[in-house]
C-alpha cells in the first residue's frame, strides 16, 4: 500500500462544469491527486507521462471519443494497466457491455450522486493496490522458488561430484591388500557414503519435482520382469534381517505396460525398504492388481504390506509431507530423511494416482498406490529391447582398453578424472602441463588426448596446435582425437578450440555418460 504518496486520478470529460463538480467531490478530504483534460488527444498524452492510478473518462466528447481513447490506452504497455471508469449518460445495456468491452472496469451514470462516485472511485484504487500487491507477491514468490531450485539443483550437483570421487576410491581401495580392521573401516566408509549420495538424489528429485523439472519417460516394459528385478535387489537387504519378501501379481494385470519403468521402482524401492527398515520378524508382501481400464489406461493398484511397528493415527497425518517423520525417536533409531514418500507421493500423482496407508500400531502397514499406465504389448516392448540391446553393443565395443593421455594441472582434477577412465577399463597418463602433454604425445602411442584448456607453461590450445604441427611435419595418417575438458562451454570458446585442431569438448565436471559418448564418436 502506498502511504507516503497521494493516488491520482486523469478526470476525462468536455464539460468544464463536470470537472469542477468532480474535482470538488474527489478533492474535498485531500486523498487523491487530480488531473483533469477535456479532450481525448490531451488524456492519451497526460496518460503516457504521469503514472495514474485511475482514469474516469467521458464518452461522448467532440473529436476523440471514449471508446477509442480506451482503445489506444489499453494498447500502449505503460497504460493498459490503469483502471478506467467511464462516466455516461448512455444508460443503455448496448452502450454498457460496449464499455467493458473495451476493458473499462467499471461506469458511473450522469447524473452521477456524490456518494456512489467516491464509493466506486474508492473500490477501484483499493482493488488497485491489492492487485499490485499480489502480482508483487506471487513474483517474489516464484523468484525464491526459482532461486531455491537452482540452488538446491548446483548444490546437489556439487556434492555428488565429490561423493563420486569418495566412493569409486574406496572401491579402489577395496580391492587392495588390507587388514581386516581397515577393510571393516573401509566398508563403514562405503556404506555411509551411499547413504549421503541417496540422500543428495532425494534432495535433487525433490527439487526437480518442486521447480516442474521432473519428466516422466513414456517406453514400453515387462511388470513382471520389472518388478522381479527390484524385488530381487530388495531381497539382498531383506536377507540381513532374515525376513521373506512376497511378490504377488493377479490375474489380469497387463503383462506388457507403458510409462517411465525407473520412477515407478523408484516408489516401490522406497516403500519396500521402509517396510524392511520398521519390520523386524514377519514379511513383507508387494502386491498388484488391475482394478481398471480407462481410455487405454491400465489402472494398476501396488500395495507394500509389512507386519512392522505400524504408524499411530496422527503419525499417520504427518506421512508425505517433507522432511517428516513420524517422531524423533524414530529418526533416533531408524535414520533417514523423511522425503522418500514425499518424492513417492509427487511421483504418483505425476502418473495420475494417489498414494496412502492404513495401519495399525504393533501390527504393521499396507502402504498403497495407485498409478494409470499405457497399455502396450509384446511387439512394442520387443522393439523398445532391440534398441536398448544395441546400446548395450555399443557400449561393449566402447569396452575396448583404451591408452589416453590426461592434460590436466589440477591434483584433484587429476585424480578424478583417472578414476572416471579407470572405472571405464581404461590406462591414462597424466601430463601436469600442455609442455608435458605435447612431450608425453611424441613418445607415447596414444588413443585419444583429454586436453585440460587453463594450464601453466602453455595451455591446451597452444598445446593441441603442437601435436597438430608434429604429426603434418611426421605425415602421420591417423590424427589423435583431442578432446578439451572445460568448464566454460560458451559457444566462442568452443569455437575456439576446433580452430585450434580439437574434435570435440567435455563439460567440467563430466560424468561417465558423457566420456562414453565421447569414446564412442571419436575413439572406436
Ligand atoms: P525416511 O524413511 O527417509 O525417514 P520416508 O518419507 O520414507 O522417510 O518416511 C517417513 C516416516 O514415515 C519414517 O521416518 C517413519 O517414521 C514412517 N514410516 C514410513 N514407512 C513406514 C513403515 N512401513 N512402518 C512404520 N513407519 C513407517
Amino acid at each position: 500500500m502506498k502511504v507516503d504518496k497521494k493516488d491520482k486520478i486523469l478526470v476525462v470529460d468536455d464539460m468544464a462544469i463536470n470537472l469542477e463538480l468532480i474535482k470538488s467531490v474527489l478533492g474535498k478530504d485531500g486523498k487523491y491527486s487530480l488531473v483533469t483534460v477535456t479532450d481525448g488527444v490531451s488524456a492519451i498524452r497526460k496518460a503516457k507521462t504521469n503514472n495514474f492510478d485511475l482514469i474516469l473518462l467521458d464518452i461522448m466528447m467532440p473529436g476523440m471519443d471514449g471508446y477509442e481513447v480506451c482503445k489506444i490506452l489499453k494498447s500502449y504497455p505503460t497504460t493498459k494497466d490503469i483502471p478506467i471508469i467511464f462516466l455516461t449518460a448512455l444508460n443503455d445495456p448496448k452502450n454498457i457491455q460496449k464499455a467493458f468491452q473495451f476493458g473499462a472496469v467499471d461506469y458511473i451514470s450522469k447524473p452521477f450522486s456524490k456518494e456512489e462516485l467516491t464509493a466506486r472511485v474508492n473500490l477501484h484504487i483499493s482493488l488497485k493496490h491489492t492487485t499490485e500487491e499480489l502480482i508483487k507477491a506471487k513474483r517474489a514468490a516464484e523468484s525464491a522458488a526459482e532461486a531455491k531450485a537452482i540452488f538446491l539443483a548446483n548444490m546437489s550437483h556439487e556434492l555428488r561430484t565429490p561423493m563420486n570421487g569418495i566412493i569409486g576410491m574406496v572401491d579402489i581401495l577395496k580391492r587392495t591388500p588390507l587388514t581386516d580392521a581397515q577393510r571393516e573401516y573401509l566398508s563403514i566408509i562405503e556404506s555411509s557414503g551411499e547413504n549421503l549420495l541417496t540422500i543428495i538424489n532425494d534432495i535433487l528429485d525433490l527439487s526437480k519435482i518442486e521447480a516442474g523439472h521432473m519428466e516422466l519417460e513414456n517406453i514400453p516394459f515387462s511388470l513382471k520382469e520389472e518388478l522381479t528385478r527390484v524385488m530381487n535387489i530388495l531381497q539382498v537387504i531383506a536377507d540381513k534381517k532374515k525376513l521373506p519378501l512376497v511378490l504377488k501379481i493377479a490375474d489380469g494385470v497387463p503383462p506388457y505396460v507403458s510409462g517411465d519403468p525407473v520412477r515407478l521402482k523408484q516408489i516401490i524401492i522406497n516403500l519396500v525398504n521402509n517396510a524392511i527398515k520398521f519390520t523386524d520378524k514377519g514379511s513383507v508382501t508387494v502386491s498388484v492388481e488391475k482394478k481398471g481400464v480407462e481410455d487405454g489406461k491400465v489402472q494398476l493398484l501396488f500395495k507394500v504390506m509389512d507386519t512392522g511397528i505400524g504408524i499411530s493415527p496422527e503419525g499417520q497425518k504427518k506421512l508425505f509431507q517433507s522432511f517428516s517423520q513420524v517422531d524423533k525417536s524414530t529418526t533416533r533409531k531408524y535414520g533417514g530423511t523423511g522425503l522418500g514418500l514425499m518424492i513417492s507421493k509427487n511421483l504418483t500423482h505425476m502418473m495420475g494416482g494417489e498414494i496412502g496407508v492404513e495401519s495399525v500400531e504393533g501390527v504393521g502397514s499396507t502402504f498403497w498406490f495407485y498409478v494409470y499406465l499405457d497399455v502396450s504389448d509384446e511387439e512394442s516392448y520387443k522393439k523398445q529391447n532391440e534398441t536398448e540391446q544395441q546400446s548395450d553393443l555399443t557400449k561393449k565395443r566402447i569396452q575396448l582398453k583404451l591408452h589416453i593421455l590426461l592434460a590436466e594441472d589440477n591434483k584433484i582434477n587429476q585424480k578424478v578424472a583417472t578414476l572416471n577412465l579407470n572405472n571405464l577399463g581404461h590406462d591414462v597418463d597424466v601430463a601436469n602441463n600442455g609442455k608435458e602433454a605435447v612431450e608425453m604425445f611424441k613418445n607415447g602411442n596414444y588413443d585419444i588426448i583429454f586436453m585440460d584448456v587453463h594450464m601453466p607453461e602453455m595451455d591446451g590450445v597452444e598445446a593441441c596446435k603442437k601435436i597438430r604441427e608434429i604429426e603434418k611435419k611426421e605425415n602421420r595418417i591417423k590424427k589423435i582425437p583431442i578432446i578439451a575438458m572445460t568448464a566454460n562451454t560458451s559457444e566462442d570458446e568452443r569455437k575456439k578450440y576446433l580452430e585450434a585442431g580439437m574434435d570435440g569438448y567435455v563439460a567440467k565436471p563430466f560424468k561417465q555418460k558423457e566420456l562414453i559418448e565421447i569414446f564412442t564418436q571419436f575413439a572406436v
